[in-house]
């Protein structure tokens, strides 16, 4: 994740002019041919995998509008490839219909309390397979074009990206206009990919959900807290100067560091801020600039030995910004 790069506004979720993927998961050769030729003409990217944990990889990376899953396959079977699916943040909302040479209804049961949306049996009536995944489809499209709307973070609750775009631009032009005093502090967690990388992705979800909770118990409610990408979030301090500002990134971060975490109660998680403001009238600032006061108060942050706050000032144009890409 590069911070401080320039915003993009308004990046569509929903691209009316590319198909949506679908992802079949199934072990056998047979099963892959007949969905393959069925589904020839359906505006879909078929994808295709042979085993539960090629799916989850590949369900991670194409992220899919909707998996197609068989139930029965040696080493890793359906159940346990839903358990995972839904259990990370990145598959947890992808749809999910089982395939099942079963009729057994206790398997569909199971199936829908582990997350699936609807299920197929084999032999497939292929009529019936069509219409299931269209459905499914128009419902992933309606709920995509519904979280883009309400610029919410599906995982926390918070602000997404574009609602922060958004909003950064309005406080800073009335601020241009006004010159009321605006604050910007950026907020990482460190090392959070050691988090992951040690006790797995729930964990690291369970901690970006706690801390958007702590950020939300902390802050006025004029104030915007977004999640900027990743383990980075981002706190506008409308009407408030850069010293005031600092009270509340300090509160949030010790508040933070005091929290003990039953899944890893030997690994503490701290978080460093940089923030930068204006105190009144500002320079007519672009919202690129004034982010990348914050990112450069971010890297001195992190630098200085993280689990702090550092306040910078926005940026004059023409500077560089360091890489806290690699930073943690
Ligand atoms: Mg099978």
């Amino acid at each position: 994740m590069q911070v401080g790069a320039v915003v993009k506004p308004g990046t569509l979720l929903v691209d009316s002019n590319s198909k949506p993927v679908v992802l079949l998961i199934d072990d056998s050769a047979d099963v892959h041919r007949l969905v393959r030729t069925r589904l020839r003409y359906e505006a879909i990217e078929l994808v295709t995998a042979f085993s539960g944990v090629e799916g989850i990889a590949i369900a991670r990376e194409k992220q899919p509008w909707t998996i197609l899953l068989d139930l029965d396959m040696p080493e890793m079977d359906g159940f346990s490839v839903l358990r995972e699916l839904k259990a990370a943040s990145d598959t947890t909302s992808i749809a999910v219909i089982v395939l099942s040479g079963i009729s057994e209804s206790q398997d569909k049961v199971t199936a829908f309390d582990l997350g699936a949306i609807d299920y197929v049996t084999k032999p497939f009536d292929f009529a019936e397979l069509r219409a299931r995944l269209r459905s499914s489809l128009r419902m992933q499209r309606l709920m995509k074009m519904l979280a883009e709307r309400a610029e919410v973070d599906g995982l926390t609750g918070l602000g997404n990206r574009p609602q922060f775009d958004r909003r950064l631009r309005q406080e800073l032009s009335e601020n241009a206009r006004y010159g009321h005093p605006l604050s910007l502090a950026l907020m990482d967690l460190d090392h959070f990919k050691s988090i992951n990388d040690t006790y797995g992705h729930p964990a690291g979800d369970e901690v970006l959900q706690e801390f958007a909770k702590i950020v939300f118990g902390s802050i006025r409610s004029t104030d915007i807290a977004c999640r900027y990408g990743g383990e980075e979030f981002a706190l506008i301090m409308p009407n408030t100067a850069p010293d005031d500002a600092r009270a509340v990134c300090d509160r949030i971060r010790a508040a933070v560091a005091a929290v003990k975490w039953a899944r890893h109660p030997e690994r503490p998680i701290t978080v460093s801020m940089g923030l930068s403001g204006l105190a009144g009238p500002g320079p007519g600032l672009t919202a690129e600039a004034f982010i990348e006061g914050s990112d450069r108060a971010l890297y001195t942050a992190k630098r200085s030995g993280r689990n702090q706050v550092v306040v910078g000032n926005p940026a004059t144009p023409g500077g560089s910004t360091p890489p806290l890409a690699k930073a943690g």
